[in-house]
């Protein structure tokens, strides 16, 4: 089947002619519709996933906001960012819906967009069109002037939330117990945390002070190259698969990798199987990038002979190894950007990116390996409305005088070792400038 848009595949799945979908036809609603509930990721990949207590809820969405029609959202938007001026920069997400990211003065990946804050020091708001983590990062990259506003308060990221910092201390409590903590001949310490860009900023700290760092999904060999120069092995969080894809592509064996439960003595491994482990992985996961089969490859190959199979490294690998590369969603743009005309893609990452690679270039044929995939539960809840309501704000329509609605502050003592794991990174891979609406 081929899916036009986004909101197509939205339609299909509400009307339940979306045969096989096992999305909820509750996307259809409003996000609004899931904020004043029980706690939960809402509808999307998600939604199965167990959301922790003290999540941040999002009040509500006032009605005006929740009944305008997408064109007078739109119109809302534009008025109020004219109005604003150089005061705000919008930033959005890859994985963003195409109704909020028209209106983004970038377009990219948690990391570029991070990185964008500082390019814009004159603004006085950056509204991050993306989750949780991303607001923060952007916080900790910001000035202290500059306030760094989420849109709703409940896109979190099911995959940063699977790893708290209560539960790993304790991890790197037992490993500390395991291993000791004093380094080899070659002055490596035992072990060296590393987080995943998608993490909370608490997370970010714990590398900071615990000599570790943070990679992004571009990076992570470059990273893992680092932390093995200092550590004898590595402790991985939270997204298992990006850990294994990236430590077996430098030769890592399976057998010393094992996964940490957090909810078991020693992870659920023996005291053998820690002593033995280079890189130990966090039981996490990203509930989009895991719908990916390698049944929907081998689908792919005998529908479109010749297509080339690209899988973001947040995949399984049966299904990483199955596809013909893997890459970031940076990996995934350039590498459409390069091909010659006539190509065709199965592209194993988040539904809107897909979707907007495809109608950016009809000189290829480019499809998503799941036709009817959920989008992400959470990057769905940043709708037009709460743009509308965070931006009108900023201008006084809404308060008549102007409020910063939904500001997402890291706490100085959390901010300064989570800005030491991000400079460690940078200092192991420079990362390209984030382009302007890319
Ligand atoms: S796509 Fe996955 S990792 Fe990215 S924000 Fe959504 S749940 Fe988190």
């Amino acid at each position: 089947m081929t899916i036009a848009s986004v909101d197509q595949a939205i339609q299909l799945i509400s009307s339940g002619a979306a045969a096989g979908s096992t999305c909820s036809p509750e996307l259809a609603a409003g996000p609004w519709e899931f904020d004043a509930g029980t706690p939960g990721y809402g509808p999307g990949s998600s939604m199965g996933d167990v959301i922790p207590t003290g999540s941040p809820r999002q009040g509500a969405l006032p009605e005006t906001y929740r009944v305008a029609s997408p064109e007078e959202l739109a119109g809302r938007i534009r008025a109020a960012k004219d109005t604003l001026g150089d005061r705000v920069v919008i930033l959005g997400h890859f994985y963003q819906r195409d109704e909020v990211l028209q209106h983004a003065d970038f377009v990219g990946d948690s990391f570029q967009l991070a990185q964008a804050t500082k390019s814009r020091p004159d603004a006085e708001a950056i509204v991050f069109c993306g989750v949780h983590f991303m607001a923060e990062t952007a916080d900790l990259l910001s000035t202290p002037a500059q306030a760094v506003i989420l849109p709703n308060l409940a896109a979190g990221c099911s995959m940063a939330d699977m790893a708290d910092i209560d539960s790993v201390t304790d991890c790197w409590e037992q490993l500390e117990e395991q291993y000791g903590t004093t380094p080899d001949a070659n002055g490596r310490v035992p072990v060296i945390p590393v987080t995943y860009m998608n993490s909370s900023a608490a997370l970010k700290a714990f590398c900071g002070a615990h000599g570790g760092i943070v990679c992004t999904s571009s990076n992570a060999p470059a990273v893992l190259e680092w932390a093995f120069e200092r550590g004898q092995r590595v402790l991985f969080f939270p997204d298992q698969h990006l850990g294994r894809n990236t430590a077996k592509a430098m030769g890592v064996p399976l057998n010393r990798m094992p996964m940490w439960n957090p909810h078991k003595p020693l992870g659920g491994n023996t005291a053998a199987e820690l002593d033995a482990a280079q890189v130990v992985l966090w039981h996490g996961f990203c509930s989009v990038h895991k719908r990916f089969t390698v049944d929907q490859i081998e689908i792919a190959r005998r529908e479109h002979p010749g297509v080339r199979v690209i899988v973001h490294p947040e995949c399984p690998m049966a299904v990483v190894d199955a596809a013909d590369e893997y890459g970031s969603t940076d990996y995934i743009k350039k590498a459409i950007e390069a091909a010659p005309a006539g190509s065709t893609f199965a592209i194993g990452t988040e539904i809107n990116l897909v979707q907007r690679l495809a109608a950016q270039h009809p000189e290829h044929t480019i499809f998503c390996l799941e036709p009817v995939i959920c989008p992400c539960s959470t990057m769905y809840r940043i709708h037009a409305g709460y743009l509308a309501w965070v931006l009108e704000a900023l201008v006084g329509t809404v308060d008549r005088q102007p409020v910063v609605l939904n500001r997402i502050v890291v706490p100085d003592d959390v901010a300064a070792p989570a800005r030491t794991a991000l400079e460690r990174m940078l200092t192991a891979w420079p990362p390209a400038p984030a382009r302007q609406d890319a």
